[in-house]
């Protein structure tokens, strides 16, 4: 056993380097999206990949398999859900997956895609399809590559799916879709027959200045550490970390719409809750992660919306933000506000869609994906099969292809396929682990009311948060909710809070 333990030691110095390589370009990225100067685009790109590269090599360094394996008699002789255990298991599947992709692949991959997405952000304002045509035709080439590096999957998607949502199968995930589909359609129209919520007064100035320190005070109080983050202001917020002790968020202000910057901060600090709430002795290993792309997204989502955007929550925040913006609020009571940060419109753009139609931008996007890597969907094609879907499940064809085919970057600057399903099956898992968190503790509405958010965020950090990859997202499912995942819970959420507030 001591041989065991000197095993682990060098294992886990061998992955502490490879951390910090990850980690650094992790702050080499932040510094890009936020304060760099653009003289400085050029020499950054090949930092990052210089240390990319670096990361790389020493992961798949045949050393580190040969550590694995003289660690396998140690590892079954410990529960499953020891830390060294799953230490092992969890860097043994990082490791076999990481050494059936050739580097020279990955080098042709990410200088494509840097290139893509230098074209798509120059043709998206112009509307200019034909220009990232043949980006996009490449994309979908080697994304097919990609997946055949794994043989024997079900789907060629699967490939695709498992590099953010480990286990996730494409014709699991289509059924599931297509079951939720069924559902929403008939609650949109029900609610897009009548008048919409009016939302006008978010839409007034909002100072900037003030839009940040409100963001900052509400997320503080959720219970982000900013001893441990920090805020700042970027063009697309997002969350990162460098270690489990520097977590950060970022935020984008517009001063005419004041649902923007508030949403998207308690949003990124879902993310940075969970990344803040992980168990600290994983730090430098692989398991000082969220475990898969829903897991996150459910986590973002419970802060932003089952939280964020709850009646008991605008109760105790309303007069807070009232007070801060007396001017532009002094005519509008609690139930407006409430109504108008829930205002539900068939709209454009994934990113400004409320709860109940986002789930049907996702799916388009999914389906679209599936069509295309299935070899059932030209690129050539791709615009038409948007416009001719969009138009089916939200009744209006997009003026433009900047805000349909353009809108997001995804396909643009990474692979084709993967990329979508983590933010429907995140706002699945939402409502189910909410619901069991409901279960065990019955009066975290009522705290919510009161201003008093630890008690729902001790209980996720509890049985959620400090697992970090240890558990895959069906097992960490199965484990929190005793069941699999199921669209029931979120169903049930959706027409308990729309049915009151649009007497369904
Ligand atoms: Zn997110």
């Amino acid at each position: 056993m001591s041989d065991s333990k000197s095993l682990l030691a060098e294992l886990k110095t061998r992955l502490l380097e490879i951390n910090d390589l990850e980690m650094s370009a992790s702050l080499l990225n932040w510094d890009q999206s936020t304060y760099m100067p653009n003289g400085g685009a050029g020499a950054r790109g090949r930092q990052l990949s210089t240390l990319v590269k670096l990361a790389q090599e020493k992961f798949i360094d045949p050393a580190v398999g040969k550590l694995l394996d003289a660690l396998r008699p140690y590892e079954e002789s410990l529960p499953y859900d020891h830390d060294d255990a799953s230490l092992i298991r969890v860097t043994r599947n990082d490791y076999e997956h990481a050494i059936k992709v050739p580097p020279q692949f990955l080098v042709e991959f990410n200088t494509h895609s840097t290139d893509s997405y230098q074209v798509w952000a120059e043709a998206r304002p112009k509307n200019d399809f034909n220009k990232v045509r043949p980006y996009l035709e490449k994309t979908l080439d080697l994304s097919r590559q990609y997946a055949n590096f794994f043989p024997g999957y079900d789907h060629i998607a699967d490939p695709l799916i498992d590099l953010s949502d480990k286990d996730m199968k494409a014709e699991s995930i289509r059924k599931l879709f297509g079951e939720l589909r069924a559902e929403l359609v008939p609650i949109v129209k029900k609610i897009t027959e009548q008048p919409p919520a009016d939302d006008s007064f978010l839409r007034v100035t909002y100072p900037e200045a003030k839009q940040l320190a409100f963001g900052e005070k509400i997320v503080r109080q959720l219970g982000y550490d900013f001893n441990r983050g920090r805020i700042d202001k970027t063009h697309h917020p997002f969350m990162t970390k460098f270690s489990l002790t520097d977590v950060r968020i970022t935020t984008r202000v517009k001063e005419n719409y004041l649902g923007e910057a508030l949403f998207s901060n308690m949003h990124e600090a879902g993310h940075a809750m969970y990344e803040q709430g992980i168990n600290l002795e994983y730090e430098g290993t692989p398991l000082a992660g969220g475990t898969s792309s829903g897991v996150h997204e459910s986590q973002s989502r419970t802060w932003e919306n089952l939280v964020g955007r709850s009646c008991p929550f605008w109760e105790y925040a309303f007069p807070l933000i009232q007070d801060e913006f007396p001017e532009q609020l002094k005519n509008v009571s609690m139930e407006q506000f409430y109504k108008g940060v829930n205002k539900v419109e068939k709209s454009l753009i994934r990113t400004d869609a409320d709860e109940v139609t986002y789930n049907l931008h996702v799916m388009l996007r999914f389906d679209l994906e599936l069509r295309m890597l299935e070899g059932n969907l030209e690129v050539k094609d791709l615009p038409a099969a948007w416009n001719e879907r969009f138009n089916s499940d939200f009744g209006f064809t997009p003026p433009t292809d900047g805000n349909g085919v353009m809108q997001d970057v995804h396909w643009y600057a990474g692979f084709i396929g993967g990329a979508f399903q983590g933010y429907t099956l995140g706002n699945i898992l939402s409502a189910q682990y909410y619901q069991t968190a409901l279960g065990a503790v019955p009066n975290i509405p009522d705290q919510v009311r009161r201003g008093d958010f630890s008690p729902l965020h001790q209980w996720l950090t509890e049985n959620l948060y400090r697992h970090g990859r240890k558990f895959t997202a069906n097992e960490l499912t199965r484990r929190v909710t005793g069941g699999e995942l199921a669209i029931a819970p979120y169903i049930r959420y959706l027409r308990g809070k729309y049915g009151e507030l649009y007497s369904l």
